[in-house]
């Protein structure tokens, strides 16, 4: 769909049927954070769910980890987090705004560029080959690094009140105080996880000694991770706190080339299988000078967004550097003894090597994003009355819909609540999240499981207290056909099944 309000309609529907709020709305709102409501919080385990299924219950090469948030902060100096893990930041001296350099619009160095200054409007030469994205002012302060981590203290200390007793009194300089500050935070410091990925390469050993897997095997997990983002964009694609689905595929060194390509196809495919447009997602190679410092080769998993191709999900070479910064960092052996193999240098059986690891991280916030917007759908059709009306829904597939079923008695009355509340306590029973829904005209809710995304409503009549039979709508023909009651549950069963 190339409709230029998709975004705000998705937002707009988002927040009306429940699946995304502003975090903290009543109090003026939290830049960057959301919430996730009643709906969203479906999709978004359902999302995350059949990424689980696919990567662990499918296979037999991969297992789960569910690591601590915060970690010994050793582990981000060994990952280069600490050192590396920050963005170029820059004030705009005209309106004040504080923006990514990497990210602001370009411009050629040294040209005129026009831009407005408290309402006047004025020209000045650019001396960086960007402007402000707020006023497009060339008028800058330096670039400063500025680390994405959330930096936080362990344990019962007041490194605040321990540094105001030791600076009490003292003439010092900025400098200097600076210093001293550093020193006394240092070790209370501890940070919120930026990624998952490091707990799989810290646990490698743990986990493959304890249940004796043999290279290759992957270590799977999903959590929060977090980090202080400046650049907020595109409602949930870029959030402080987001959900991650990251594997970490251990091989053995020169098969990496092979197992990259198996991911990035395996990936490509798995969001494909979910969409209604499967064309909409394409892969793109990182050039090389795009590539992060570990990494030796790397694919994205891109989407159409309404502001066009972007990154949904990165699938990345490692090579052995993460298990050997480690080792080196931890002073512990990350090797792994491969009895099968040939040692290449002694010519002998058995060989002991550091794997190479490939990567297929994910966001499943920004997965959420990607299957709203591939949903969202507009028909124009007629209402009861014959006039023109535009009917909303949004197509999800049906093992990520929220609700399966939702189950309408026609009207308040001659027992058709109590013959649809028996049908929704089956499902409930066999696990298949149901909806009563008894509000309002009949039209209405069907409008309103369009709009999140419900494939099938069952509506039960005057007929199913005589024959047994409800009717069962279909959310993307909306066509209509009488079942048994007694089928129901396993028509539904079967209808998810063949959606799979
Ligand atoms: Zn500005």
């Amino acid at each position: 769909m190339s409709d230029p309000d998709l975004m705000q309609k998705v937002i707009s529907l988002a927040k009306r049927r429940g699946f995304v709020f502003q975090s903290s709305e009543i109090y003026g709102g939290l830049k960057s954070c959301y919430d996730y409501g009643p709906m969203g919080a479906e999709l978004k385990r359902n999302i995350m769910a059949e990424w689980w299924r696919s990567m662990v219950y499918e296979r037999e090469d991969i297992v789960g980890l569910d690591a601590s948030i915060i970690m010994h902060p050793k582990v981000w100096q060994a990952s280069g987090h600490v050192a590396n893990f920050s963005d170029p930041l820059v004030d705009c001296l005209a309106c004040r705004v504080r923006f990514r350099a990497d990210k602001a619009p370009k411009v050629e160095k040294g040209s005129e560029v026009a831009y407005k200054k408290e309402g006047k409007a004025l020209r000045a030469t650019a001396n960086r080959s960007y402007v402000c994205p707020a006023c497009g002012s060339p008028e800058l302060s330096e670039e400063r690094r500025f680390n994405l981590m959330f930096r936080t203290f362990l344990g019962p200390v007041d490194p605040v009140g321990a540094l105001a007793d030791k600076l009490a009194g003292r003439s010092l300089s900025a400098q200097e105080i600076r210093e001293i500050a550093e020193g006394e935070l240092a070790p209370a410091t501890v940070y919120l996880r930026p990624e998952t990925a490091q707990a799989m390469f810290v646990q490698f050993e743990n986990v493959q000694q304890s249940l004796s897997l043999k290279v290759p095997f992957g270590i799977a997990q999903q959590g929060r991770s977090f980090r202080n983002e400046v650049t907020v964009e595109h409602f949930i694609f870029r959030s402080c706190e987001f959900e991650q689905m990251e594997m970490e595929f251990f091989v053995k060194p020169g098969t990496q080339k092979e197992w990259l390509a198996y991911w990035t196809e395996q990936r490509l495919g798995w969001y494909r299988r979910f969409s209604n447009r499967p064309e909409d997602f394409r892969l793109r190679q990182h050039a090389k000078d795009e590539l992060a410092h570990y990494a030796e080769d790397c694919y994205d998993v891109e989407y159409r967004y309404p502001w066009g191709y972007d990154e949904l999900e990165g699938i990345a070479s490692r090579t052995d550097y993460d298990l050997k910064q480690h080792a080196k960092f931890s002073g512990k052996d990350l090797s792994y003894f491969d009895p099968a193999e040939t040692d290449p240098a002694t010519g002998k059986v058995g060989r002991r090597y550091v794997p190479y690891v490939i990567e297929p991280a994910a966001g499943a916030t920004r997965a959420l994003l990607v299957y709203l917007l591939d949903a969202y759908c507009e028909e124009q059709g007629q209402d009861a009355k014959g006039e023109a009306k535009t009917r909303v829904l949004l197509k999800l597939h049906p093992r990520l819909a929220p609700i399966k079923v939702a189950v309408l008695p026609l009207v308040r009355k001659d027992g058709m609540p109590e013959a649809a509340r028996a049908i929704v306590s089956e499902f409930l029973k066999s696990g298949v999240k149901a909806k009563y829904d008894d509000n309002t005209a009949i039209g209405k809710r069907y409008a309103r499981h369009d709009e999140v995304g419900t494939p099938w409503c069952l509506t039960v009549d005057g007929q199913t207290l005589q024959d047994g039979t409800v009717t069962l709508r279909d959310r993307d023909t909306t066509a209509q056909r009488r079942i048994k009651v007694a089928e129901a549950r396993q028509t539904i069963q079967d209808l998810l099944n063949r959606a799979g």
